[in-house]
């Protein structure tokens, strides 16, 4: 018996690369096997059926064959392409910043369904919701739990005493929060105000639609985006690369709509 020499994946296109002058490799995300790399013959060549059914941001069922380094794609069909997400520059972005992030923290053969499924909800929601931010944080949350990295939000991850709702401090390299005793003696820790603390609280227990009915202010809302985000980049130990993009991208419809309301 062993192995069968192929086999059939729900799967998720989360990057691709070419491969000489015709072929790409695939990198996708799916329930059984995690994260999978495989070798999509001639999806380079102009019309390309099956180059069509492996771009970026795709929901597609796959046929593989085993290989002897990669696997290979024999047939692909759309599930869901997302025309919504792709139609739109912004939204576009954000679902390149949460493939970049599935993409960093995951290894290949290691199933997760939970993130799976965390995935394709999230790529659902941002065609569905305009509040791309909550979606963005919520994932974010969701992400660092079904990988092990959930913060601690209700001890202080130094003395263990409950924390209260005063101004805490939060640490990336202790992963989590300091109550304002700890957070006093530990250079790297950042104030953590009592609204963001109450709402990643929330956010890391209750389900998306009770998350998305919180109402959040820009300046409470660029407080909890640099708590995760300052979290996740301690943990990568590196910038992920659609941050900058998606900065760059928000001032620049700052500018647009205040031109436009002049
Ligand atoms: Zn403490």
């Amino acid at each position: 018996m062993g192995t069968p020499r192929s086999y059939q994946t729900q799967a998720i296109i989360i990057k691709q690369s070419k491969l000489g002058e015709l072929d790409k490799i695939i990198t996708f995300y799916t329930p059984e096997f995690g994260k999978l790399k495989a070798v999509a013959k001639g999806a380079c060549r102009p019309g390309s059926k099956l180059g069509g059914n492996v771009e970026l941001l795709t929901h597609s069922v796959i046929m593989l064959a085993k290989g002897r380094n990669l696997d290979i794609v024999t047939q692909s069909q759309t599930i869901n392409a997302f025309p919504v997400l792709k139609n739109d520059l912004w939204r576009t972005s954000c679902g390149l910043y949460v493939l970049e992030l599935i993409d960093s923290f995951t290894l290949e053969n290691n199933e997760n369904r939970p993130l799976f499924d965390l995935l394709l909800d999230t790529l659902h929601r941002l065609c569905q919701d305009d509040n791309s931010e909550t979606v963005l944080r919520y994932f974010e949350l969701h992400l660092l739990h079904y990988l092990g990295y959930r913060p601690q939000l209700q001890q202080c991850v130094i003395c263990n005493l409950p924390i209260k709702q005063t101004v805490n401090f939060f640490s990336s390299n202790q992963g989590g929060v300091l109550c304002p005793h700890c957070g006093q003696e530990m250079p790297e820790g950042h104030f953590l105000s009592v609204d963001a603390l109450k709402i990643l609280r929330l956010w890391q227990s209750c389900d998306y639609a009770t998350a998305r009915r919180v109402k959040i202010g820009a300046k409470l809302r660029s407080e909890l985006e640099k708590v995760i985000q300052e979290y996740i980049k301690y943990i990568l130990q590196r910038d992920i690369k659609s941050i900058a993009w998606l900065k760059e991208l928000k001032k620049k419809s700052l500018v647009d709509n205040n031109n436009g309301t002049d």
